[in-house]
């Protein structure tokens, strides 16, 4: 079975839906029953589940996290965007979803989401459905 990868196109911040790519790679694969892995390999990116209703939670989701990690002035990383590095970590880069009888199994109000934290960027993602 092979890893199916992804590429996107990001701004500065935000989250960024990608359930239907992860829907279309669980259908391509053919499994019924089983996990699919969704991997993020960067290092100042994430990936999330959250609400998929209302949009003002994607915003407000970069807003906490921009409050809850703020650039300090302490931070030695030449590159500087250690909050961005911080946000990466404390989100997490991979997330594991059942598959069960061939879908995805996300509560009504749950979408999987890519978070840019240091864009704007080309980014990618992998989806591995086993
Ligand atoms: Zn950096």
């Amino acid at each position: 079975m092979s890893v199916n990868e992804f590429s996107l196109s990001t701004g500065r911040q935000g989250l960024y839906d990608i359930t239907h790519d992860v829907e279309g790679a669980v259908k391509n694969s053919g499994v019924k029953d089983g996990i699919a892995i969704v991997y993020c390999p960067h290092t100042t990116a994430a990936v999330t589940i959250n609400e998929n209703a209302d949009p003002d939670v994607k915003r407000d989701l970069v807003v906490g996290l921009d409050a809850a990690f703020p650039n300090l002035p302490a931070f030695r990383h030449r590159e500087g965007n250690s909050a961005g590095h911080l946000m990466s970590s404390c989100v997490g880069v991979s997330l594991t979803v059942i598959v069960h009888e061939g879908k995805l199994l996300l509560g009504t109000w749950q979408g999987i989401y890519f978070c840019e934290f240091d864009g704007p960027r080309d980014r990618r993602f992998y989806v591995k459905v086993m």
